[in-house]
């Protein structure tokens, strides 16, 4: 008995080495590598991700899939044999689309463009990066084309992120979204009570920080037995099987809240890639049911868990302790508004709660209509701008808190921003069942207690990587399908009693 399941395994387990090897060098790049080593870097990245496709779409690997197919075709559809043949399958027919030449092509271009875009942030100049996302944006267009007909050209794009979801999907949701949300700031802006948030701006020792942070990250349950954390220009979260899933993190000097909550958003990453089953290992299962699931499981514990009252009742006095000269004389109170202020603001990864799907509207309009070719690269500086005085009313002094701020455009990760939105939702959604499942939570929260909400994240979610799809998954933990409803439902109560509004 599964014979040829098995040999299906051994030969995607190759694959997975060579991606999980391409992972290990795209961390370095990030990490440690030295900007001599850009060009070569990115030869070596095309290599093994070309290399990887080429196995992929073989006709040894298509056979050997066929058979798998077979054997497992009797067993219970819901068994991880049948879910992993499925999940293989929907890769190969999509990757078979694709020519191994244009693997290795956009790997190498979005390697340099990546290294051009970090030199180009750290100098404020648009200019330089240009050239770099004109080739990216070409070969998302080349991407998009292999997959004709298709109902939108950024469909295919946004299938990569998040398996299933249609760009007028997404376009439905935030049409019903951003009119509340709008609604909501301007309240708040209006009529409420103010919030000062001084007190989050002050010097803050780095090494403080850090250590304040992984203390949180393991209070959570992020394992450093199977994991590290590293300082990147921009935090992320890589993984090379369940063993060794790895987050980054930015620091501020002048500011508390960019290395603290991106470290509990990092490690709702990592501890998603950590969760999965053992057996899953080197299977393309790992990587998450969609990244809107795994901007769930970030987002849920960056801002349901990090950003509530009953967290701070058991992290504050410890905070407290590490800080005494900046928030000895702070109360919970005023320092639980200060970290949920809500404010106009430039950079999206800062962003407060109510603020933050406009920022991820914004990125949406502009790359749909990139790929609709409405627009061009090199008008990116001026519509951005233009946007974000229509979205936010405000205008950003220069390209680096503007246009050139997020990483994601030059790895070519077109198609990703609505996840992060689409993640909100369904964190939001999911709190609503663990509430209901685990009873005495927010007491357990003020304990600093997190064993009994992990074993549900486990049980419901990390465990089966991507075995579901992200809709049947939400489905089937939830009973409902995506709904804006839960998200707008606790942005408003939350924010209703933080700034007092009735
Ligand atoms: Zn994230």
């Amino acid at each position: 008995m599964s014979d040829k399941y098995q040999q299906l395994r051994e030969l995607f387990g190759e694959i997975f080495d060579l991606k999980a090897a391409a992972n290990v060098l795209e961390w370095d790049q990030q990490i440690y590598m030295p900007p001599g080593g850009g060009s070569v870097r990115a030869m070596q990245l095309a290599t093994l991700l070309r290399l990887a496709h080429v196995k992929l779409v073989s006709d040894e690997f298509g056979a050997a899939l066929e058979a798998a197919e077979a054997e497992v075709a009797s067993l219970d559809p819901d068994c991880d044999e049948v879910r992993v043949v499925r999940k293989v399958t929907r890769d190969v027919d999509k990757w078979r689309k694709v020519p191994s030449e244009w693997v290795g092509e956009f790997t190498r271009i979005t390697a340099l463009s990546q290294q051009a875009w970090e030199k180009a942030r750290a100098e404020s100049d648009f200019a330089q990066f240009e050239p770099h996302l004109n080739k990216v944006v070409e070969l998302r267009k080349q991407y998009a084309e292999f997959f004709a007909p298709y109902g939108h050209p950024y469909d295919p794009l946004l299938d990569f992120f998040e398996p299933g979801m249609k760009t007028t999907e997404v376009k439905a949701v935030f049409d019903e979204l951003r009119p509340q949300q709008v609604e909501l700031v301007q309240n708040i802006a209006e009529h409420g009570a103010p919030v000062d948030d001084s007190l989050l701006h002050q010097p803050f020792d780095e090494g403080k920080q850090w250590d304040f942070g992984v203390e949180v990250a393991k209070a959570l349950g992020y394992d450093f037995e199977s994991g590290r954390q590293d300082k990147a220009v921009h935090p992320f979260t890589i993984g090379f099987g369940v063993g060794d899933v790895r987050i980054t993190t930015r620091f501020n000097p002048n500011y508390l809240g960019t290395a603290l909550f991106g470290t509990m958003h990092e490690a709702g990453h990592a501890m998603y890639g950590q969760g999965v089953k053992p057996t899953l290992d080197r299977t393309n299962l790992i990587e998450g049911a969609s990244y809107g699931i795994h901007e769930s499981q970030s987002r849920m514990l960056e801002n349901l868990v990090g950003r509530s009252r009953p967290f701070w009742v058991a992290f504050y006095p410890r905070l407290q302790k590490v800080f005494p000269s900046q928030l000895g004389d702070v109360d919970l109170e005023t320092f639980y508004r200060a970290i949920n202020k809500v404010e106009r603001s430039l950079i999206r990864v800062e962003a407060d709660e109510a603020t933050y799907n406009l920022h991820i509207m914004l990125r949406f309009e502009i790359e749909t209509a990139l790929m609709e070719g409405k627009i061009s690269v090199g008008d990116l500086p001026e519509i951005w701008n233009s946007k974000m005085e229509d979205y936010l009313g405000i205008l950003p002094p220069d390209d680096a808190k503007g246009v050139l701020q997020d990483v994601h455009w030059s790895c070519g990760y077109i198609g990703y921003f609505p996840t992060y939105a689409l993640g909100n939702l369904m964190a939001s959604q999911l709190w609503v069942k663990i509430d209901e499942d685990i009873p005495n939570l927010a007491r357990q929260i003020e304990r600093g207690e997190f064993g009994d909400l992990l074993a549900w994240l486990r049980e419901n979610i990390h465990q089966h990587g991507a075995k579901f799809e992200p809709m049947e998954l939400l489905q089937r933990v939830t009973g409902s399908s995506l709904s804006p409803e839960p998200y707008l439902h606790y942005l408003r109560s939350k924010y209703m009693d933080i700034y007092k509004l009735s």
